[in-house]
């Protein structure tokens, strides 16, 4: 059985006094009991090292929501896998749209960063998803399976198995346009498939597929009782305390 794993990524959001409110908040909202599921927060670099602080002693991990794949250098700007590491995060996001988008992210890239993730022993998020104009043209399943063979490029089936996948249509993100179960979960079952066909079946059930796209409370439940959907990638909600637990209570 694959364990669900909810993940906030909370983008450029979050000053130090602003993280450590959410914190503080969501930790009493999730008491001490056993979670249902894997909570991850992924709050910008510049308050990893508080939220690592605040979660310490608690069930909830940390990720970064971006990284470098050299080791170090002249890379102005950038963090490197070592640096994460090093502040105690477990998880890093890669590969998110936004960085594709904004930032010129590409499938060898985002292939370079899993393999340093692992070598750093950061656990990948990684991010695939279609534009509006690949849905209408038909095209979602070529897109996708087409940026899964570049990310998983050479990457060894043990570390495949480790990897969770975000399926996050761009259409759906931040607009509050959820995809309908139906349609995440037909994404998520073909994502599975071809992570069958670039590995084997033992692997494509080992990984983790969450959906991302406007995941609130209220939504959170039907598509979780997916059957090929593992957990959300959560943006907006992610920021309120209520409506993220309330999320990680429809795992
Ligand atoms: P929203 O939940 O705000 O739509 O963002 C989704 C997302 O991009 C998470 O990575």
């Amino acid at each position: 059985m694959r364990k669900p794993i909810i993940a906030g990524n909370w983008k450029m959001n979050g000053t130090i006094t602003e993280a450590t409110i959410l914190v503080e908040e969501l930790k009493s909202l999730l008491g001490t009991e056993e979670l249902p599921c894997d909570v991850v927060l992924c709050p910008p670099f510049t308050t990893l090292a508080t939220v690592l602080d605040l979660v310490d002693e608690t069930l909830i991990g940390v990720g970064a929501q971006n990284m470098d794949y050299h080791e170090s250098g002249a890379f102005t700007g950038e963090v490197s896998p070592a640096m994460i590491t090093e502040v105690g995060a477990q998880y890093v996001i890669l590969g998110h749209s936004e960085r594709r988008e904004y930032y010129g992210e590409t499938d060898a890239a985002v292939n370079a960063k899993i393999k340093a993730a692992f070598q750093y022993d950061l656990t990948p998020i990684v991010c695939v998803g279609e534009s509006l104009e690949q849905r209408e043209a038909n095209h979602t399943k070529a897109w996708i399976e087409g940026q899964l063979e570049g990310a998983f490029k050479d990457i060894p089936k043990e570390e495949a198995m480790e990897t969770v996948i975000a399926y996050e249509p761009i259409w759906a993100i931040g607009t509050g346009k959820t995809a309908t179960a139906d349609q995440a979960e037909e994404v998520c079952r073909d994502i599975r498939k071809k992570m069958a066909h670039l590995y084997d079946v033992e692997t494509a059930e080992a990984i983790r597929i969450q959906y991302g796209g406007s995941v609130k409370g209220s939504n959170a439940k039907e598509l979780l009782s997916e059957p090929n959907i593992d957990g959300a990638l959560v943006g907006g909600a992610s920021l309120i305390a209520a409506d993220f637990k309330a999320i990680i209570d429809g795992t």
